[in-house]
């Protein structure tokens, strides 16, 4: 691996403060990037932040609710503001549910919606005229095995979130195919975060492993390497496409 394959380039990354997030801000400031991480948790970010300039990282911590467009053009222009550009987007912020469609009320529907879809647009529309500026723009959005596949039948609002967030990411991907910004998807399997807690000890969590071909949860780490490489010039033919971090769950 080039060590410094991000040398030069500044990343803003959505839901830093935990989980997938944590570890891709981790991971992106130790090739070399600058990173602006964000969260609605601001303790756990500014933490988060404290613990990788400590190692000597180029980092900031920004709050950023994904559904506020006012604080997303502030967060975009902290990146901007304090790193001088802005190159890498991740939209990784996201919450979850565990609900059927008879229990899901439509305002849980809808703030699933928000969150896990909207704030997507949001993001890749603020941060569109920094990272056409860029020159190598990449932009990685965090679907999931459950947008594109039924999952275990329950929480309709995350599976038509990610869904979405699976096929905006290739209509983006083509408007900006030759404006030097890529747009890819990564998806996820069970990776061990806090956010699978809620599924801890129910039957959710054993049917987890038992439907991964590879017998095991992933780890943060194992999905950040891949949004490292996505973010960097290694994957400069890649746009539109979806990867899959699941132990093998979507080959079955
Ligand atoms: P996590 O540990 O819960 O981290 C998500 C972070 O995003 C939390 O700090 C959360 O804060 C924050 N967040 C929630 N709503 C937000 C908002 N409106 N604006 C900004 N930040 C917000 O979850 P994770 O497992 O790392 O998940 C990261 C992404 O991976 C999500 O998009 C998730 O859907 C996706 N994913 C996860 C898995 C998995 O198995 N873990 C599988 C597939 C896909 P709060 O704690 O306050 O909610």
């Amino acid at each position: 691996m080039d060590d410094n394959r991000l040398e030069g380039r500044v990343a803003l990354v959505t839901g830093a403060a935990s989980g997938i997030g944590r570890a891709v801000g981790a991971r992106l400031a130790a090739e070399g990037a600058a990173v602006v991480l964000t969260d609605v948790q601001d303790g756990p970010g500014e933490a988060a932040a404290d613990e990788l300039r400590s190692q000597g990282a180029r980092v900031a911590f920004q709050h950023l609710d994904v559904t506020d467009e006012t604080a997303w053009q502030a967060a975009v222009d902290r990146a901007t503001g304090e790193f001088g550009r802005l190159d890498i987007l991740v939209n990784n912020a996201g919450i979850g549910d565990l609900l059927t469609i008879e229990d899901t009320t439509r305002e849980d529907y809808e703030r699933t919606i928000a969150v896990d879809q909207t704030g997507v647009f949001l993001g890749m529309k603020f941060a569109a005229p920094a990272l056409k500026g860029s020159g190598h723009g990449s932009v990685v959005n965090i679907s999931s095995i459950f947008g594109a596949s039924g999952g275990f039948g329950t929480s309709p609002a995350y599976h038509s979130a990610k869904g979405a967030v699976r096929i905006l990411t290739k209509n983006a991907a083509l408007h900006w195919a030759q404006k030097g910004v890529r747009v890819n998807s990564v998806h996820p399997g069970f990776i061990d975060t806090p956010m699978l807690e809620a599924a801890k000890g129910t039957e959710f969590e054993s049917g987890m492993v038992a439907l991964t071909p590879m017998g095991r949860l992933g780890r943060p780490e194992e999905v950040a390497a891949c949004v490292a490489f996505l973010s960097s010039d290694d994957a400069s033919f890649m746009t539109g496409s979806e990867l899959y971090v699941d132990g093998g769950f979507l080959a079955r």
